[in-house]
């Protein structure tokens, strides 16, 4: 009711700046008419629904290139016509049939296009913005967005059914996949949905909206890099080849990636990384290795001397989903990882996890001496603190200014016919990132 109230004395409000000119406007909101941004969608923009689109879809056993029927959206929903979307490699389990679903789905976490439907109670993103669609919420108003992390947004699908249908298949089969990029409409939440103002490509921009950003964000929201700090990157996909230069743009002055896969350790250097290690090479040595790297030059305490391992380490391992068709890691299970990441990690350093896909129920254990009185500082979560809306305008710059290479890792893309084929390529790891590209 107080919603519909504010609405219509919204209406009301810019009926009478419409019809007195652009001076009303400003005399209304203190902002010249041109620059306002609408409150709220005031006229129900023209509905797409009932727009034929072809959506990648995995329906059962199976997924497949589907036409698809768009179903009405609700009032805090956008719909975006696709650019491009990256590959997560999180949904290739989904994707490919590994995955139990309980719907047709169209997976993915978010992309790159622009909006030409907007729900009645959407404020932020108009019809023809171009939009970045975040794999995360960011509602700006639940708890956990008002306590700074807004990468637990509990806003997350609208905070309502994550399953509910965005469309339907020609047989009427209903189809679900909020934000899933691979089709040529996706449907996303207000809260996901990001305006960008640029000229970088859309395969480039592609690079930011789930992976990359929060490989940034690893570097530069929880436990921020410091100038001249040494940094450990373990995992150098998409997401640690963005750590790695979150590090680089952060100042870090020395910066060692680790990779079984010999095509991303060169690309780890390419990007930034001082030095790239095998961890099949290095075997038991390896956290010995780092740590010596990363040690003071000196055993002179009072002499700024005295310190051994990394300052910061960032972890982007993970569980395999599929066995890799590239150089296979020591660990499938990615627990390896975990463990090594924690014990090279400087005893007063940052220790920042991200990965998934570790088995179900799985444990790994820490001395408990220095769980409990050490001093390492541990920031779990997959998003790594990000925070969209925020962080995703100022990522952009990075790439505009030329500090934040995303051409180079865009390494493969695909028109949305060879959707399997991309979502393949990230599966089985031969490439470091698949693009969907659509326009
Ligand atoms: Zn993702
Ligand atoms: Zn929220």
């Amino acid at each position: 009711m107080t919603s519909k109230l504010s609405l219509s004395r919204r209406r009301v409000l810019q009926k009478a700046a419409a019809a007195l000119g652009g001076g009303a406007a400003t005399l209304l909101t203190g902002v010249p008419a041109a620059a306002q941004s609408r409150t709220a969608s005031t006229t129900q923009t023209p509905s797409a629904a009932g727009q034929r689109f072809r959506g990648f879809v995995r329906f059962a056993s199976s997924a497949s290139l589907q036409e698809l029927k768009l179903l009405p959206v609700s009032p805090l929903q956008v719909v975006v016509r696709t650019e491009a979307a990256q590959i997560c490699y999180t949904t290739t389990a989904v994707a490919l049939g590994t995955a139990n679903v309980a719907q047709a789905v169209i997976p993915g976490h978010g992309g790159v296009g622009t909006v030409i439907e907007v729900g009645l109670q959407v404020k932020r993103v108009q019809v023809g913005d171009r939009v970045i669609v975040s794999g995360g919420s960011q509602c700006g108003e639940c708890y956990n967005c008002l306590h700074g992390r807004a990468d637990r947004c509990l806003m997350a699908n609208g905070g309502g059914d994550p399953n509910a249908p965005i469309a339907e298949m020609r047989d009427g089969t209903k189809v679900t996949g909020f934000r899933g990029g691979c089709a040529e409409l996706i449907v996303a939440f207000e809260s996901y949905c990001v305006p960008v103002f640029t000229k970088v490509s859309s395969v480039e921009l592609a690079m930011l909206h789930d992976v990359g950003m929060v490989g940034l964000a690893a570097t530069m929201n929880v436990a921020p890099v410091e100038p001249g700090a040494d940094v450990a990157v373990l995992g150098c996909g998409p997401l640690g080849l963005s750590a790695v230069q979150g590090a680089r743009i952060k100042g870090a002055a020395r910066i060692v990636a680790v990779d079984p896969i010999k095509a991303r350790r060169e690309l780890a250097l390419k990007v930034g990384a001082t030095l790239a290690l095998d961890p099949n090479a290095e075997g038991n040595n390896l956290v010995q290795k780092i740590q010596e790297l990363c040690a003071a030059p000196t055993d002179r305490r009072l002499a700024g001397g005295g310190y051994r391992g990394p300052d910061f380490v960032i972890e982007a391992v993970g569980g395999d989903l599929f066995p890799p068709k590239a150089e296979i890691g020591p660990d499938p299970t990615g627990l390896l990882s975990l463990q090594q990441a924690w014990q090279l990690c400087s005893p007063t350093g940052h220790l920042v996890t991200t990965s998934v896909g570790h088995p179900p129920g799985a444990t790994i254990s820490f001395p408990a001496n220095q769980w409990a009185n050490g001093s390492k500082n541990h920031h779990p979560g997959n998003v790594a603190g990000a925070q969209a809306k925020r962080d995703l305008l100022r990522y952009v710059k990075l790439i505009e200014a030329g500090r934040f290479d995303a051409k180079s890792l865009a390494t493969a893309t695909f028109p949305l016919e060879r959707a399997r084929e991309a979502f393949e390529a990230a599966a089985y790891r031969t490439t470091v990132a698949a693009v969907i590209a659509i326009a």
